[in-house]
């Protein structure tokens, strides 16, 4: 018998090269691979006579093979082979390609299952490369519910199923049972194992159901429990106050009045400062609300009260950006403002460590590397991350963990309705900056087709003439990489060389080296480029206000959420800025989502509308938001049972003994797995 954390190279028919592709998929041990779930499942249990197939619906039948299969070697690299089989329904035709296994394995006179699509019309039906069994097979392929899984180059789902059921049976005597009886009995859960056994293979749709319900109640009671140790963790540590915070002294030194958002987020950081606990607070607020004034401010507090900040962004462009901001506003104040970033000569960064440590710097700005770096802080006493939606759950936890327990301020632009972050963020207080600055002008949004190519390219030259500048964006770097995407790298070619051969086009992409990437974006926030076509790496935060002109093509390729903050790269400026949507997609859904973003320019209610119509993972785009990705429970669909599942999480952790019950011993010891000691395990 096998253990839950052994390798998958246990398994028969899992050699090195197999191993690396489940290396590639998260998946390292057998416990991994159980915890692999499917994506979908084939409803392949309804087995129906030939003449009641349908064209486009896969289904099951049973036939004899009515004339022998036949070969035919039509060129090099395809070989077609065809035969015929029959109920006392119908006959059909089926033809396989380059299966020349099927002769041998498909007998005339035989009765075999099949399973597959009829195509056709009615000139003719037939049906290609339908999967078979024979009929006294146990039916692994046919007569039953599927799994479908998520698949990578290199993996079969035949592969991953097998590979499960191996490791099922290898290693289900060993699942420590996470969901006690009392729990399990007052939500009707069935237990860990049957869970897992019907989830891979489910015995009916029924029992499907049980198995997930039962799997989504453990994922959201395990998030909701380490969630909540996190918080009362923090809680309970305490700091000495800070003194002497007065917002009105830092607002003396900005050229504008504080909105009256941005005052009162400031001042519930400074009820957190003051309160002689660890402040951990999360400040929500739309592209151009105005964040980084509140975050100056925090620093402030905490620099006049003799302490370091740090600010970490998720680039070194934004990182760059914040310092030169920050530098000229904060100095009025008699704080002194580092930048510690990766591109740094090592003698710049050795300057910019030595004045860290010796504490002739108050303000430090860089990338996350800053402390997860061997930087050190002599008087660390505030970490400010923005951007948070790129750092996950585990990422906060890590840094809870730098310094001597610092404030920590985490600053997001991913708007989500409040009643979803509490729970989400359940470790963290929020605030939300809810208005933005007067006078902004709202970002004039456009929905079109192909045939405005034409006028949008005059449109984006106008601008270009103008002395602006225009963002390109793709959802694919290269060519084929999805079907009929624009990929940033031809479109940039065919721009440059077809369409705007007198402008400056310039291409950045995720696959670039950072270094590169940084160059590229700095060169065109300083006009030397009329026109940058890139992927999403620009979305976050990148300040360039001369651009007046955001395209974005493929549009239906993204999340609203994401669209809305590239949409915010524009109009940060006093020109009237525009954004242009691209779709071909004709789906009535995805046109009103898309015409909803062009009605609507906040991000808070555009999110209310996205997440009742998808749900979060489409919303944020896959893996944008920094919200856990479960991989069972759906943030949609399950939202009664992470309710419960919070209910009974507090419940669980205000009783005195419960924790300590050794029933739940397996419980708490995959939270501490999760949550503290492997922090990359818990991260998406
Ligand atoms: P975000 O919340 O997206 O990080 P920023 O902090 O970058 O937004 O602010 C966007 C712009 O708005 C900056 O140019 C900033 O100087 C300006 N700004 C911030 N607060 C105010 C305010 N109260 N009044 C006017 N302009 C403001
Ligand atoms: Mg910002």
């Amino acid at each position: 018998m096998a253990r839950l954390f052994d390798s998958v190279r246990y398994l028969k028919g899992v050699g090195e090269a197999r191993a690396k592709v489940f290396a590639s998929m998260g998946i390292f041990t057998l416990y991994d691979l159980i915890s692999y779930f499917p994506r979908t499942y084939e409803d392949r249990t309804r087995i129906v006579p030939i003449s009641e197939l349908q064209v486009d619906e896969p289904a099951c039948f049973r036939a004899f093979v009515t004339s022998a299969p036949r070969t035919n070697h039509i060129r090099k690299g395809l070989d077609l082979t065809k035969l015929s089989v029959a109920d006392d329904t119908a006959r059909l035709n089926l033809t396989f390609f380059n299966q020349k296994y099927v002769a041998d394995n498909l007998q005339y006179g035989e009765e075999y299952y099949f399973y597959g699509t009829l195509t056709g019309d009615y000139l003719g039906y037939g049906m290609t490369n339908p999967v078979f069994e024979a009929v006294s097979s146990p039916g692994v392929r046919t007569r039953r519910i599927m799994p479908i899984y998520p698949l990578t180059a290199g993996m079969s789902n035949n592969l991953i199923s097998r590979s499960v059921q191996q490791a099922l049976d290898a290693c289900l005597g060993e699942l420590p049972e996470l969901l006690p009886e009392p729990l399990r009995a007052k939500y009707d859960l069935c237990d860990g194992a049957t869970a897992y056994r019907q989830i891979h293979a489910p015995d009916s749709f029924d029992l499907l159901q049980r198995a997930r319900d039962r799997l989504v109640f453990e994922e959201f009671f395990i998030f909701s429990v380490g969630l909540t140790m996190l918080r009362s963790r923090r809680a309970a540590t305490s700091r000495p106050p800070l003194t002497g915070l007065d917002p009105a002294e830092f607002e003396r030194i900005l050229p504008f009045a504080l909105t009256g958002a941005q005052k009162r987020v400031i001042s519930e950081i400074r009820a957190d400062l003051e309160s002689g606990r660890v402040m951990n607070r999360m400040v929500q607020g739309d592209v151009g609300c105005g964040k980084t004034a509140v975050a100056a401010c925090a620093a402030w507090f905490a620099v006049k009260n003799g302490l370091q900040a740090a600010l970490m962004a998720p680039t070194e462009i934004l990182a760059e950006q914040h310092a030169r901001s920050l530098e000229p506003m904060l100095s009025a104040l008699g704080v002194r403002t580092t930048l510690l970033t990766g591109s740094m000569t090592p003698a710049q960064k050795k300057t910019a460590r030595q004045a860290i440590a010796s504490h002739q710097t108050d303000l430090i700005v860089g990338t996350h590397a800053l402390i997860s770096e061997a930087t050190d802080f002599s008087d660390l006493g505030l970490v400010i991350a923005d951007e948070q939606h790129r750092f996950g759950v585990a990422q906060r936890a890590a840094l809870a963990e730098k310094g001597k327990d610092p404030h920590i301020l985490v600053m997001s632009a991913t708007p989500i309705p409040r009643t979803l972050a509490m729970i989400l963020y359940g470790d963290l207080d929020l605030s939300v900056i809810d208005e933005l600055p007067p006078g902004r002008q709202t970002v004039q949004t456009f929905l079109v087709g192909e045939p405005m190519r034409g006028r949008i390219n005059q449109f984006i030259r106008r601008q270009a003439e103008e002395g602006h500048q225009v963002f390109i964006v793709c959802p694919a770097i290269e060519e084929g990489e999805t079907e009929s995407l624009k990929s940033a790298e031809v479109w940039a070619e065919t721009l440059q060389q077809a369409v705007f051969p007198d402008l400056r086009v310039a291409l950045v992409h995720g696959r670039m080296k950072s270094a590169q990437k940084d160059e590229i974006m700095r060169a065109f926030a300083d006009g030397s480029y009329d026109i940058l076509v890139a992927t999403t790496v620009i979305e976050v935060g990148v300040d360039v206000p001369n651009a007046t002109l955001m395209v974005v093509e493929n549009a239906d390729r993204f999340g609203l959420s994401q669209l809305h903050q590239l949409r915010g790269r524009v109009g940060r400026g006093s020109a009237q800025s525009y954004c242009v949507l691209f779709t071909s997609n004709r789906n009535p859904d995805t046109l009103r989502r898309l015409k909803a973003l062009c009605k609507n320019n906040d991000g808070f209610a555009i999110s209310r509308e996205d997440l009742a119509i998808r749900g979060p993972g489409d919303f944020f785009g896959t893996r944008q938001s920094g919200l856990p990705v479960f991989k069972v429970g759906s943030l949609v669909n399950d939202l009664n049972t992470l309710q419960n599942a919070q209910t009974e999480a507090a419940a669980f952790l205000s009783s005195e003994e419960l924790p300590k019950r050794p029933e739940y011993a397996p419980l708490m010891e995959r939270i501490r797995a999760l949550f503290s000691e492997h922090p990359a395990a818990a991260a998406n």
